[in-house]
């Protein structure tokens, strides 16, 4: 149960002054639908009302705060002109201008005759000092409320800034005094005020520096999110870990035997995160394990070895991969390592339908099929194993937690295994899997052909296609790959149907066209179209993106290079280069090329080390951003940045190791302020875990 004391922050923030039910969209948007979200909303700047000059000296273009007599009301002679109150001091005249005001309001607000403090922008027209709808307009008496530092909040159609300070204050008014859920010791050597403290000041900037990462008040804050990010994490995978687990061990038998089938030898990477997982599943205690590699690292090889494990101790594996498309191409890669092994592997997607469908279940169910390849569809209801031991998840990042989870959940007890292609930071990977074991492949594969990088405006396209086929004839095999367009599918599709249709026009029946919008069994003819020589240029969408492999492939043409991020630009690249042929790579971008976008074509020509790339994507894009909220399973923060508070993350998982080792069910004094905290941060889910949660 929530701590009562959170209580009144987590009313709807409905209950604040001016939100109401027609606001209420806006701020939900906005914020969030609660209280408590209104307070993580930090001002983004300020205006400062202190300054309080005469008339004579109030300067055009400033923000200003002065006191004047109300001389003369001008009312509007017709709708389109303003009505024209002229005020004074003893050193001048300032007239405040009111589009479409209510007469009798501004009569009651400023009486001739009175004395108002006004505060606003004031501007010179002609020899005319103005201010336009003055922000404040208060007696004498009020001048304290008015002559303040205001922060300025991020805003949001439907939402002005006068209605949201005040909603904002009246949110903060409702913080209650918490107790302290960080280390003393780090309190003090920080000189962290506080958490309400650290809210008011974080909420009232009185200089621009206020509004940096690194004050006391917003390090504070940052951390607290990371602590409670951290401390869920730990937790969850604490849980996890003490699901009854089972020692997986084979007699390497099929290992041994496929491994000597292999048209290469394992790297010394390879190898090691094969021992690494075996150890894994040798061990009671469940596997959490990530395999981060590069692009064509060689990470699919890591997973047969570990299914095989399971395969030879009796039991069965899944992998699970983000598209169809990749997901027969692992059943194809698998199949073809398994010839004569004796071991049976079934493929399952969304397309598997009727007869087929109830087939492959009825195996599975059988435990005739050893090695299930799929889809999303592995962990829908009715796909059930006969004894699931590992599940393997492909291009992690496109999955969810939850799904995740889902997949495991299918076996009693089963060990898991995600792969990335994309490097993930470390500050990621601490954010999105806590402290996840990690295996690495690092460095390229032996006898790989390095790639050139260039970038080019697209204005220059007929060179490029000169070049494209100066390349065919010698053999290439070239991806197009056309413009990302945020959030719209269609112009993704058009953009790619179109350069499909101009290059058919050069290059006639080679040119094969793939996209998201296409039917299954209509992708599949055009990738093996390209796989297998019939078409020498494919053109496609992002559906290219991950995992494809066509080592004949030695050319990758990004058009519209500057809308792509970084890692995907890697990712792209990563196509090409897969043979023993050196690759090239063509990033073509539209003038002019913003200072970003620059910067990620000259970090792409100067590195391929994917995970020196997602560090700087990191740098250039913020967390937020990178993978994709919402398919890394990696949560938004509100309070921190993982740009700017990456030292924080550490040490707040360190706090958090300590914290249970200490006081493992969070039940000292300050264990029970964690559990606050992870309300606070709404991760009341990771208090179940805790014995008395
Ligand atoms: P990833 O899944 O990490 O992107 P893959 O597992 O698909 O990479 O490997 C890419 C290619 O490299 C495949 O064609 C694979 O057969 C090959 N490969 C894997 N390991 C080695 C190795 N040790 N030596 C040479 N080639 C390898
Ligand atoms: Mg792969």
């Amino acid at each position: 149960m929530r701590p009562a004391i959170l209580n009144p922050l987590f009313a709807p923030a409905t209950v604040l002054p001016g939100v109401g039910p027609r606001t209420r969209p806006a701020y939900e948007r906005l914020a969030g639908p609660l209280v408590v979200h209104l307070l993580w909303h930090l001002p983004s700047g300020l205006i400062d009302r202190r300054h309080a000059p005469k008339v004579a000296e109030a300067e055009a273009g400033t923000t200003a705060t002065l006191t004047v007599r109300i001389d003369e009301h001008k009312p509007s002679p017709d709708r389109r002109r303003p009505t024209r109150v002229h005020c004074s001091d003893e050193t001048g005249a300032l007239t405040l201008v009111f589009f479409h005001a209510k007469g009798d309001w501004l009569r009651r607000t400023l009486p001739e005759g009175s004395v108002r403090i006004v505060s606003g922008r004031v501007e010179r027209y002609g020899g005319e000092l103005q201010m336009a709808h003055p922000d404040h307009i208060a007696t004498l008496d009020e001048r304290e409320s008015v002559q303040t530092v205001e922060p300025v909040y991020p805003l949001t159609a439907g939402i002005t800034p006068k209605p949201l300070v005040r909603a904002v204050r009246a949110a903060l008014a409702t913080a209650p005094s918490l107790p302290e859920w960080i280390e003393p010791r780090l309190v003090e050597a920080r000189h962290w005020p506080p958490w309400n403290r650290a809210l008011e000041a974080a909420h009232a900037p009185e200089s621009t520096a206020d509004l940096e990462a690194d004050t006391p008040a917003r390090a504070r804050l940052a951390y607290d999110e990371l602590l409670a990010n951290q401390l869920a994490l730990a937790l969850m995978r604490r849980s996890a870990r003490r699901g009854r687990g089972r020692a997986i061990a084979g007699d390497g038998r099929l290992r041994a035997r496929v491994e000597e089938a292999l048209p290469f030898r394992l790297t010394e990477g390879q190898r090691r995160a094969a021992d690494e997982i075996a150890e894994d599943l040798a061990q009671e205690r469940r596997m959490l394990r990530l395999l981060q590699g590069d692009v064509g690292s060689g990470k699919t090889v890591v997973a047969l070895l570990a299914m095989l494990i399971a395969v030879e101790a009796g039991a069965q594996a899944a992998l699970m991969a983000p598209t169809e498309l990749l997901a027969s191409q692992h059943a194809a890669t698998l199949g073809a390592l398994l010839e004569g092994s004796g071991v049976s592997l079934a493929l399952l997607t969304g397309r598997d339908k009727g007869r087929a469908r109830e087939e492959t279940l009825a195996a599975l169910a059988a435990g005739e099929i050893d090695i299930l390849v799929g889809t999303h569809a592995l962990f829908q209801k009715g796909v059930d194993f006969r004894d699931l031991a590992l599940a393997v998840v492909d291009e992690q990042h496109r999955f969810g937690v939850h799904q995740r989870m889902l997949l495991a959940g299918k076996g009693p007890a089963a060990e898991l295994l995600v792969m990335t292609a994309t490097p993930i930071p470390r500050s990621l990977v601490l954010t999105a899997y806590g402290d996840m074991d990690v295996s690495r492949l690092e460095g390229r594969l032996p006898g790989r052909g390095a790639v050139a990088t260039r970038a080019m405006p697209l204005e220059r396209l007929d060179e490029v296609v000169a070049a494209v086929r100066r390349a065919l004839d010698t053999g290439a095999r070239v991806y197009w790959v056309c413009p990302l367009v945020e959030d719209s599918e269609t112009v993704d599709l058009a953009a790619a149907t179109d350069r499909h249709e101009r290059l058919q026009e050069t290059f006639g029946a080679r040119v094969a066209l793939v996209h998201g919008r296409m039917k299954g069994a209509e992708k599949d003819a055009a990738m093996a179209a390209f796989q297998e020589g019939a078409a020498d240029i494919l053109v496609a969408t992002t559906v290219v993106e991950v995992g494809v492999d066509v080592p004949a492939a030695t050319v990758m043409i990004v058009e519209h290079a500057e809308r792509f991020g970084l890692a995907q630009l890697h990712q792209l690249r990563g196509r090409v280069g897969r043979g023993t042929t050196p690759g090239t790579c063509l990033l073509l971008y539209a003038l002019p090329l913003g200072e970003t976008a620059r910067a990620r074509i000259a970090i792409l020509r100067e590195t391929d080390d994917g995970f020196r790339i997602a560090e700087e994507d990191l740098r250039l894009r913020g967390a937020g951003e990178l993978l994709g909220t919402r398919q890394s399973g990696a949560p938004a923060f509100h309070l921190a940045d993982l740009a700017a508070h990456e030292a924080l993350l550490a040490t707040a998982r360190d706090d958090v190791r300590l914290a249970l080792e200490r006081d493992p069910e969070l039940e000292s004094e300050r264990g029970q302020a964690l559990r606050t905290l992870l309300y606070l941060f709404e991760r009341d889910m990771a208090v179940r875990y805790l014995r008395s949660g």
